[in-house]
């Protein structure tokens, strides 16, 4: 009797284990919404789903908008299945059950990565503005919420008067990190050169920045504020994992698409990634990672 109780509590162990060690190794299933954006969505959504599933890490569907001014009331998104959903949109409204539906998976606690102009979109939807805590253009101004910038060691709420949203010409920049404990930045470079890429300054919203991970200095000869920008961040917005990446403004085509060939972004992504989808990292840091001096490219989105 004693012996078959042992029997029994070992199997339950091992079933635990082996379900435990099953769920680890599955790859995380991953939306991408795009389909309209002011932006070269037909690269950018390959690009991230390349460097997304050539990690081994994650499987990655797709969800593809009516084309701009089309009819969107048939796309209706099922968010059920996945555990995290990158946002590569930039364009007409959603409807109002998707729109239910998305709000609905973060309530629950869903993982989403914001991605670059996507923190254009939906100017009007305060929820959604919730979600980005910054975004740019779409005649966003002081009405949208504070300018938010580092200064003198803090994380500065700036209401004056402006537009939101702008950026210098394309360069090379150097990346500074803040919350070097947070599991998506810990063990990379304090300071990393970004391959060429627009700079987003300027940007408006609620401004609720959870852990501010990256920033980069604006320069006003390229163009910029003259203000140390929140570039890469987590968002505060009730149980939902949100990270927030303004970089990786897409190129002409996957062969030519440098600051998404960039090393740092890849990295970013993935560990901001996994991190929105299980509040883990368990990436380890890459040997090609750029330093402050020199950029690195992984041309064909993938770890050399
Ligand atoms: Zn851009």
């Amino acid at each position: 009797m004693k012996h078959n109780f042992k029997r029994k509590f070992f199997f339950c162990v091992m079933a635990c284990f082996l379900t435990c060690a099953a769920f680890a190794l599955e790859p995380i299933k991953t939306l991408i919404i795009t389909g309209q954006n002011n932006h070269n969505w037909k690269v950018s959504h390959i690009a991230i789903q390349q460097i997304l599933e050539n990690s081994g890490l994650f499987e990655v569907d797709f969800a593809i908008s009516p084309a701009k001014g089309e009819d969107m009331s048939d796309f209706v998104i099922d968010f059920s299945p996945y555990r995290l959903v990158v946002l590569d949109y930039n364009g007409d409204s959603w409807c109002k059950e998707t729109n239910r539906r998305f709000l609905e998976y973060l309530r629950k606690g869903g993982g989403v990565v914001i991605y670059h102009a996507a923190d254009n979109a939906f100017p009007a939807w305060p929820a959604f503005n919730q979600i980005c805590a910054l975004g740019g253009w779409e005649n966003r101004d002081e009405n949208s919420g504070p300018y938010v910038y580092w200064k003198d060691n803090q994380l500065i709420k700036d209401y004056s008067e402006g537009v939101g949203g702008s950026h210098g010409r394309q360069h090379e920049y150097v990346l500074n990190a803040h919350h070097t404990q947070h599991p998506v930045v810990k063990g990379l470079p304090e300071h990393w050169r970004h391959a060429q890429d627009e700079l987003y300054d300027r940007m408006r919203g609620p401004g609720n920045i959870k852990d501010l991970i990256y920033s980069a200095y604006s320069d006003k000869n390229t163009g910029g504020s003259g203000r140390e920008e929140p570039l890469v961040f987590t968002v505060d917005y009730g149980k939902a994992r949100i990270f927030h990446v303004m970089l990786g403004h897409a190129g002409e085509t996957l062969e030519n698409n440098p600051a998404m060939q960039c090393t740092g972004f890849q990295v970013l992504l993935l560990r901001g990634s996994e991190w929105a989808a299980t509040g883990e990292v368990t990436q380890p840091v890459p040997a090609d990672f750029p330093t402050e001096e020199t950029i690195s490219l992984r041309k064909d989105y993938k770890e050399k």
